[in-house]
C-alpha cells in the first residue's frame, strides 16, 4: 500500500460517516468501494490488511447513528439505535486524497454488508471505526506462508505490496469460480496457489497446503477466512511445527451458516483454544 503520505499514531477514533466516491469490480466475486470523507486526514497510521468496523444503517434510518463516547468506549443510549456492524479489511488508505478503499466478497448468501455493496452508489454513507488488528500487519520476516478465502483475499492483496521483493513462501487462495483469480504481483520466489471451491472444499486448499515444506525461523504465518480453512492449518504450525504464537495471525474471518452477530463470540473462542 503506498505510504507516501504522512502517517498518523494510532490513537482511539470516534467511529465517522464516510460516503461512497466510486465503486470498482476487481472481478465478478469482489467489489472494491472507495469511501472519502474529509476526517481521514486525521486518520492514524494504517497498514494494509488493518482491520475495520463498517457501521450500517438499518429500518428507517437514512444513514447510521454514531455512538456517544463514555467511559466505557463508544455506547448507543438508544439500543435501537445501534447499526448494523460488520468487520472489514482496509485494502488501501490514501491519507491525502481522504480516500480508504474496503473490498467486499459479494457471496449469496447476503448479510447486510454484501447487500449495502451490491447496491453501493456514489454518495451513500455508512460509518468506519479505527483501524484494529496487528499493526504492521505484515510482521518482517523471510519466509511468508499465507492462506485464505476471498475475505481474506484484501488483505492478502494489501501484504503482498508490502513485501520485500528477496522473500519466498507459499500463498494460497482459495476462491469461488475461476473468474476471482486476479494477477497478483507475488515477489519471485513466492509461489501463489488458487484453488476454486467454496468453504466446504477447504481442505481442497489446507491438504496441499501442509505439503508444502515451511522454515519455522524467520517466518510469519497469516491465516484468514472461514473457519475450516484457518483452525487445520493454525493447528498445524502451532503443534506440530511448534511455531511461536507472535508468529501466527490466525483469525476465523467467518463461519458458514452464522452471520456476524452469531458468530463474533465463537470467533473469540476458537482463536483462544
Ligand atoms: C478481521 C476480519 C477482516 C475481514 N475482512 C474482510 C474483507 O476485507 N472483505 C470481505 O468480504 N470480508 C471480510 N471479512 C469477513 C466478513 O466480515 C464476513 O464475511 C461477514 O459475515 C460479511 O457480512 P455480511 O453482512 O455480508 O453477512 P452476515 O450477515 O455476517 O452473514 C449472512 C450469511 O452469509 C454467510 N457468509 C458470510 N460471509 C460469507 C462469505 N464470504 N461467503 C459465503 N457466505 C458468507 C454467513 O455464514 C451467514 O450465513 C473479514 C472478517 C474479519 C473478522
Amino acid at each position: 500500500m503506498p505510504q507516501s503520505d504522512t502517517p498518523l499514531p494510532r490513537q482511539p477514533v470516534r467511529p465517522f460517516l464516510v460516503s461512497v466516491k466510486h465503486v470498482i469490480d476487481i472481478t465478478p466475486a469482489l467489489r472494491r468501494i472507495c469511501f472519502t470523507s474529509p476526517l481521514l486526514a486525521d486518520y492514524p497510521d494504517v497498514s494494509g490488511g488493518a482491520h475495520i468496523k463498517i457501521m450500517m444503517a438499518h429500518g428507517e434510518q437514512t444513514v447510521p447513528v454514531l455512538p456517544t463516547l463514555t467511559d466505557k468506549g463508544p455506547r448507543w443510549l438508544v439500543p435501537e439505535d445501534k447499526p448494523l456492524i460488520r468487520t472489514f479489511s482496509v485494502r488501501a488508505f490514501r491519507r491525502n486524497a481522504c480516500e480508504i478503499d474496503i473490498d467486499f466478497a459479494l457471496h449469496a448468501d447476503s448479510g447486510p454488508a454484501t447487500r449495502f455493496a451490491q447496491q453501493a452508489q456514489e454518495g451513500d454513507v455508512l460509518a468506519i471505526s479505527g483501524p484494529g488488528g496487528p499493526h504492521p500487519m505484515l510482521q518482517p520476516a523471510r519466509h511468508y506462508y499465507m492462506a485464505g478465502d476471498l475475505t481474506a483475499l484484501p488483505a492478502i492483496s494489501a501484504m503482498i505490496e508490502d513485501m520485500p521483493a528477496d522473500s519466498d513462501g507459499h500463498i494460497a487462495l482459495l476462491v469461488p469460480t475461476s473468474d476471482a483469480i486476479q494477477d497478483l504481483p507475488v515477489p519471485d520466489k513466492v509461489t501463489l496457489t488458487w484453488v476454486i471451491g467454496n468453504s466446504a472444499d477447504s481442505d481442497k486448499l489446507t491438504v496441499p497446503f501442509l505439503q508444502h515444506s515451511m522454515e519455522n525461523i524467520n517466518s510469519y504465518f497469516w491465516f484468514g477466512g472461514e473457519e475450516n480453512i484457518v483452525v487445520p492449518l493454525r493447528n498445524h504450525v502451532r503443534r506440530n511445527m511448534e511455531v511461536a504464537r507472535t508468529a501466527i495471525y490466525a483469525v476465523p474471518y467467518w463461519r458458514d451458516g452464522k452471520d456476524e452477530d452469531a458468530y463474533h463470540q465463537n470467533r473469540h473462542t476458537v482463536m483462544d483454544s
